[in-house]
């Protein structure tokens, strides 16, 4: 449902796409790294799509296959990386629960994670009344181990999220070391919401336990931007000369303050 939304958009574009398409022909992916609370692929196909880069480093030791006849097999990388934090799981990854090994494949093959996933049980339940018959049925077989044990792990909307698997641990940690290290944080879109409680911890330790502090860039939108924009100065605290607030979405100011920090190469506007 969501990629065939997102193709349609595609086909016809508004302001907020052409907007999305900027930032994702200029985004300083040797310099950024991005962390997304979703499990969508939007960033990856963007970037793929922008700047022919395919290769993502998920943070949690996934490593990089394909499928190939219905079946997970290696794949070379490319150099050119982007750094990508999926604290929450993404949907093109898959985890072998015998011998706990995460696997990644291109966004373009997702629909191939969901066959793996779905058997004609969940098929027959999903399709239950339509005409349409069911997709190839695709093993569960782990290229690692060759246990029957693909599945996957998601990190649902609630406060009491499953974040005990190894690769939800280790994004963690990697996020972490990144925001440790990194001078500017970016929040687009994000309402931090209370439930996101482990996350928001995260943040507080590393921004009063480092001894230079983050600058903080708030990017958001719609009829609770300001609500929002008050959050994240209760959160942070209000600093003068650190803060930077956007609340029209990715307008021209944001992109040219992102474009001034370094997010977005210069001149790519
Ligand atoms: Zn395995």
């Amino acid at each position: 449902m969501l990629s065939q939304a997102y193709k349609r958009r595609q086909r016809a574009p508004d302001t907020a796409w052409a907007t999305l398409e900027l930032l994702f022909k200029g985004f300083e992916a040797n310099k950024t790294a991005v962390l997304s609370m979703n499990w969508d692929t939007v960033f990856e196909q963007g970037l793929a799509r922008a700047q022919n880069i395919r290769n993502f480093d998920y943070g949690c030791n996934a490593s990089a296959r394909r499928f190939s006849d219905g079946k997970l097999k290696g794949r070379v990388e490319d150099a050119e990386v982007l750094h990508i934090l999926k604290p929450h799981g993404s949907v093109n990854w898959l985890y072998c629960d015998a011998c706990r090994e995460t696997f990644w494949v291109s966004p373009s093959q997702t629909e191939q994670v969901a066959q793996t996933l779905f058997r004609k049980r969940d098929w027959d339940i999903v399709l239950k009344g339509s005409k349409v018959t069911h997709p190839k049925i695709l093993s569960p077989s782990c290229p690692h181990c060759g246990s029957d044990s693909l599945g996957t792990r998601f990190a649902t909307f609630s406060y009491r999220k499953a974040l005990d698997f190894p690769m939800h641990a280790s994004s963690w940690q990697t996020g972490e070391a990144y925001l440790k290290t990194t001078g500017n944080w970016v929040f687009i879109g994000y309402s931090m919401p209370a439930a996101d409680f482990e996350f928001k911890h995260l943040l507080k330790r590393v921004q009063i336990t480092e001894e230079v502090r983050p600058h903080i860039t708030v990017i958001t939108g719609g009829s609770d931007a300001d609500a929002t924009v008050q959050r994240f100065r209760k959160f942070f605290g209000n600093v003068a000369g650190q803060r930077f607030e956007y609340t029209n979405g990715l307008d021209a100011a944001a992109m040219a303050h992102l474009e001034e920090i370094g997010v977005l190469s210069s001149n790519s506007l």
